[in-house]
Order: C-alpha cells, then structure tokens, then sequence
C-alpha cells in the first residue's frame, strides 16, 4: 500500500513541479487550475495520510517556483507564503473552529477579494520606493524594480501618511497584487490579435509575464495595475489589525481594494464569500476567491504558518471557470466585415455556473500555434471574458491521428473566394453582399453604441435579412407597415414601436451613424473625435487619410481604413440612401455646431466613473459639443477622472490641467 502510495506520491510531484513551471516560469499553464488544485490536494492527503513520504522539496511545502535567472534575485526579509483552500462553507468553518482552538476564542476576520494576478513586494524608503520584486518561491523573488515603476497605481513615492505622523527613515514593505484590468485585456488581445501575435489566455498570465519583461517600455504597455493588501511597517507605533494596516495604506496613496469588509462571525464570512461568488463578472478585474484574514495582528503572529500556508488566513474559491472537454468540431461564421472566425463547437460543459457549448478559436494562426485539432479533448476558459476560449488541446489525451485544421477557400456562407492579405490575422469573404456580412452589419447598425433601434436585436435582425426585407443598412428605413407584416409573431403594436424607434434614429446625428458604418477601427470614441472635427460626413468622406491624421486621436491604421471606406462606390451610395431617407449626417441640436455649452473644449477620460461607462459620458461631452480625445496634451481642457485612474491623471496633474470626477462633469453639462 505504502509503495503504492509512495509511487503516486512521485508521480504527483512530477506533474505538480512540471505544471508549476508552465505557471509561475512560462506564464503558459498548460492544465486548469481546478486541475491543479485537484493533483495538490491528492497529493496533500497521501502526505497526510503517510507523514515518512513527505519530503522537504514537495510541491506541498515550498511556494510558486524557483526565480527566473534573468533578473537579479529579491530576498524577502519576511517570507511570502501561499495560502490553504476552502471551496465550501463547511471548510471554512472548520478554519474558523481550528482559528479558535489556536487563539484561545472568537476572532474577528477582515475578508479581501482574492485578486488574480501577480503577488509583488514593494520596499519603500524615506517614503520613496527603492526596490519592487516577485513573490519567487516565496523566499528568493525576482527584482522587477524598473517594470513595477511604470505601473501608475503604484506610487513612487508614499503620501505622508498624516495620522501616522512623519515617515521619515521608516522602513515600509508594502505587498500586493498586481492585476490587469478585463478591459485591458480585452484590448492588449485584440491589438496582438490584429497584428497575428498570440493572445494571452487570461489577465494573470498577461499580467505575470509583463511584470517579468526586460525591458519596462513592454510592462508600460500592458497597462497593469495594483492592490495593496499586507503592510510590514518596522515601527513601534504600527497597526495593531489588518483592518488598520489597509487604513494605513490609504492614506500612504496606496490603492486598496474597496470592497474589503470586516466580520465579526464566520456566518457574516460565508455571506460575503457567496455574495461575490455571484457578483464576481460586475467587477473590472478577475477575482478567483476571497481571502479571510484573522484581524489582530498579534493573533496572526502567535498562530504562525504550517509548512507554506499561514494559519491565520485562508482563501476561499471560486467554483471553476475552467474546464476540461472535447473538442466536436471547428465551424465557420462570417463576421460584419467579412472575416472567416473559426469557432468551437464542444461537448457541453459547465464553466463558473453556466453551460458552455461553444467557444472561440480566434483565427487560423491561433489554432496553428496551438495545435488545436477537432477530436481532441480542449482546456476552455471563460477568465477575463465572457467569450468562453479554447486555451490549448490535452496532448497526453489526444489518441489517434486527428487532422490538423485547414481553413476553407471558400466562403461556407455565399461560396465566394476567402482572401487572406498578407500580414494580417484574419481571412476573408470577398463579398460584401454575403448574406452573413449582411446580417452583422444590420445588428451592429441597431446596436446601443450606434443607432440604437430598440426592437432591432439578433432575432429580429435575422428574420429581415433571411425574409430578403432587409439586403443593406439603408432598408431599414425604407420598412413599413406592410412588409413588418411579414415576419413572423409580430404584431401591430410591436410594428407600431419598432416604426418609431427607427424614425427616432434618424436624428441621433453623425457620431451615431458614423460608429453603424462599422467602418474598421472605428468606434464609437473614434466616430465621435471625427464628428466633433469635422461636422459632416462629406467633411470627413472628402478629407484624405493625411487630413484625417490631422485628428488627435486618430493614427494612420484608422486614417487610411476611414478614407478607404468613403473611396469605395458601393458605400458612398449607401450613405446616400441613407440621407434620402431623412438620417442626420451632421451634429445633432446642442452640439458644437449648434453652440452647445461645452462647444470648443477638449477632454480626456481615465478610471471608472460611479454611474457612467466611458462611452456614455463621451457621447454626454460630444452632444453637448465637446471633444473626447485619448491622451493629456496642454490642448486639453478637462480630465474627468473615476476610480483606479491610470497614468493620464498624474499627466493632468503635473500640466496642471482642471480634474473632474463624474459630479464636476455633471455640473458642467
Ligand atoms: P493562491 O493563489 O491560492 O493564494 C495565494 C496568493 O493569493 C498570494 O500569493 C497572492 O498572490 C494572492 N492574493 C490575491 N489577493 C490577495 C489578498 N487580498 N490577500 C492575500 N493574498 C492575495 O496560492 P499560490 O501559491 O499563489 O498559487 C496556487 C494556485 O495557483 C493554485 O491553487 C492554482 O489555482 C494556481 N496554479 C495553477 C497552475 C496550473 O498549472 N494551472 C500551476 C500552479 C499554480
């Protein structure tokens, strides 16, 4: 039995070591977390089970991975641990029971989001930081100093701390996580995606590897961000509780996770754990549990750690967004602009709470690089996305010969050629006719950021183009009663509003329109920066691409995309369709055109505002004839400014710029 055991036990550490290097050194895991937690915890219950077999070098006693050699090593005074795992409420209460019998009775827990991202130590001195490292193998990390110096949430130098008094000569060690933003994210991928780079699989492992560049203009350009949550301060007036050090780190300039909170029962603990459980997509970064801390500082210390988990805290986890399945089949669908976008087609399974049965694969280069082949059994992940992805195919699953995969020469919708320009990623449809492209146009034309015609959604978009009522953009307008009749369960009434919201549409003006084009690279900032310059869509279809680059905001990539767009026959008749039928192709009443109250300023957005997303308050400041651009110069008039701003702020500051949060922008409109 115990060879037996003592053999798993290998096999285990094997596998675990091996996965731990994919993690913390290549930034590329290549199982799931759940499956990792599941070898982990085997491999726990063996040592448990047969204390001889554990050995000190076992996965289960020492923390992350060895430092990379390429940076200079981080020594840590203090050692950075890990943490144990609850994944229910009753592991939790059996924490707490094993937290009372420690202590001596009932204690108080702070409970913290758990940020998935990057652990990091920040060494302050004089009140300036000195040196930034990797948490390593929790005693020997990575100095990252120079990368974790572009990262705008960290301050290079600490605020004076007020209440705490003077911070002269104080040693502070400061340690946190830092993360990249979902947005972010879902940026850095599509830009890598256009230029054929591979995509990251989630924010952690993009965040992992631009803390761990050599070179910190790459770190600067991943936009990452920082949470603080643990303070070493080596002075005798120091916080006596975790709720007090996160208070302390505050008022040094730190940013602190907002929704900390304090309980005074394990039954408050378990609310706030399902609480977030639930609300886990609300937020802007990926949380992948929640860490419960024992308040007092000197309770903490007295109970210590056991091998590389501290007593004192435990983390709860999320149930999965990662999962394991077979990959049926690789299918096709035509996009807006014609691109041929390879899709999952999976045996369902469930993902953090919902049933996945398909997924995204990208583009050709992204299955090629992965060796994703039909048949084999597929990693699928919904982090940083609600878009599930295919990470990469199980190997040592794949039984048999499976093709590889080979995109189709021909259109599968219309069977026209498919062309793949040099040096991009994509390939596609030739025809701009394509029923499929037809349809994605439409839907994008009604959507929110653009027209926004109520009534007009996916089903609805599909039944006027299948029933030939809509063949492009412009029919839209020319629907009426008689031929609404015609699509299926519809009635009078639903005719009647469907009528109204699209003649409302009409006097949305330019900005709204320009961003239904679906012009490449054109969102609805970009749409709305060519509106306020220009005033018409003439203005801009008669400006060339130099004239157009003339646009703050606006690089030759958009520039040379927009006037090719209006260089093309076919959608310069559209656009006259368009204003035939009564659509508004300059600036809407109230706008700079029409002397509206913020006519001739220029702002720039940055962080989270409380109430609005940052198209909304754009298109509040262009309708009322300001101008959005995307980077602080001395030309800009106002930096409105939410949560977590990012560098942009401390430009403002440092140009003296007027700074507005959401009421200011309010009070001005
Ligand atoms: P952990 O992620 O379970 O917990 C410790 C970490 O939590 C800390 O180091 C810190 O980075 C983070 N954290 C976030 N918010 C925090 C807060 N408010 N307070 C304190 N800490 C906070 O432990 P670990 O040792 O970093 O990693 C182990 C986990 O990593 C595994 O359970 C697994 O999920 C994952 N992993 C996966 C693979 C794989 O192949 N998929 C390999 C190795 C590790």
């Amino acid at each position: 039995m115990a060879t037996n055991a003592d053999e798993r036990a290998r096999e285990l550490r094997r596998l675990i070591e091996e996965a731990n290097h994919h993690y913390y050194v290549l930034d590329d895991p290549q199982l799931s977390d759940a499956d990792y937690d599941l070898l982990l915890r085997e491999l726990l219950d063996i040592e448990d089970r047969y204390p001889e077999l554990r050995t000190p070098d076992s996965p289960t006693q020492r923390v992350g991975a060895p430092a990379a050699e390429r940076f200079a090593p981080y020594q840590h005074r203090i050692p950075m641990l890990s943490l144990a795992n609850a994944t229910n409420a009753e592991e939790l209460r059996a924490f707490d029971e094993r937290v009372r019998k420690l202590a001596g009775g009932p204690q108080s827990y702070v409970v913290e989001l758990k940020i998935d991202g990057l652990a990091t130590s920040l060494q302050y001195r004089d009140g300036a930081l000195e040196r930034g490292g990797t948490r390593g193998d929790g005693r020997t990390g990575e100095d990252v100093t120079p990368n974790l110096r572009t990262i705008s949430s960290i301050p290079l130098r600490l605020r004076s701390g007020q209440a705490h008094g003077h911070l002269g000569h104080v040693e502070i060690e400061v340690r946190g996580e830092v993360y990249l933003k979902k947005s972010d994210f879902a940026k850095l991928n599509n830009a890598r995606e256009k230029t054929g780079l591979p995509v990251f699989a989630n924010p952690r492992n993009a965040a992992s590897g631009g803390v761990r560049q050599l070179d910190p203009r790459l770190t600067a350009e991943r936009k990452l961000s920082f949470f603080a949550y643990s303070l070493v301060l080596s002075e005798a007036r120091a916080p006596r509780t975790q709720w007090q050090s996160l208070e302390l780190l505050k008022r040094l300039g730190l940013s602190v996770n907002p929704h900390v909170a304090h309980c005074t029962s394990i039954d408050e603990v378990i609310a706030y754990c399902e609480r977030w459980e639930g609300k886990r997509e609300d937020l802007d970064y990926e949380i992948d549990g929640v860490v419960v801390k024992v308040d007092d500082l000197a309770t903490q210390e007295r109970l210590g750690a056991a091998g590389r988990d501290p007593r004192w805290a435990i983390a709860y986890k999320f149930k999965p967004r990662e999962a394991r399945t077979k990959l049926l089949d690789i299918v096709i669908t035509v996009g807006r602009t014609g691109t041929l976008n390879p899709n999952a087609v999976l045996e369902p399974v469930q993902l953090g709470g919902v049933t996945v049965r398909n997924a995204t694969l990208h583009n050709e280069e992204y299955i090629a690089s992965n060796d994703i082949r039909a048949g084999d059994v597929v990693l699928v992940t919904r982090a940083g996305d609600v878009i599930p992805r295919v990470v990469g195919p199980v190997l040592s699953e794949r039984k048999g010969k499976l093709r590889r995969f080979v995109m189709p020469q021909r259109c599968p919708v219309c069977g026209a050629d498919v062309d793949h320009p040099e040096g991009e990623a994509m390939s596609r449809c030739t025809n701009a006719t394509c029923p499929a492209q037809v349809l994605e146009r439409v839907r994008h034309f009604c959507s929110r950021g653009a027209m926004d015609i109520e009534g007009i959604g996916d089903v609805m978009a599909q039944q006027l183009t299948e029933l030939g009522l809509v063949h492009e953009i412009a029919d839209i307008y020319a629907l009426d009663e008689v031929k609404l009749a015609a699509v299926p369960r519809t009635g009078e009434k639903t005719i009647a509003n469907l009528l109204r919201n699209i003649e409302t549409s009409k006097s949305h003006g330019l900005a709204r329109v320009l961003t239904g084009l679906g012009i490449r690279f054109v969102g609805t900032q970009t749409a709305q920066i060519l509106a306020s310059d220009f005033g018409t869509i003439d203005a801009i279809a008669a400006a060339g691409a130099e004239e157009l680059q003339q646009c703050e905001g606006i690089g030759p990539e958009v520039a040379s995309s927009v006037s090719l767009f209006f260089a093309q026959r076919a959608n310069r008749g559209m656009v006259e369709r368009l204003r035939k039928a009564g659509v508004l192709m300059s600036a809407p009443k109230g706008s700079r055109a029409a002397g509206g109250k913020l006519a001739g300023k220029t702002f720039v957005l940055t962080g989270t505002l409380p109430n609005l997303t940052r198209d909304e308050a754009a298109e509040l400041i262009t309708q009322a004839g300001g101008k959005v651009t995307s980077s602080v110069s001395k030309k800009t008039d106002y930096v409105v400014a939410g949560s977590d701003p990012g560098s942009k702020y401390d430009k403002a500051q440092t140009l003296g710029i007027s700074i507005l949060d959401e009421a200011g922008l309010r009070n001005l409109l």
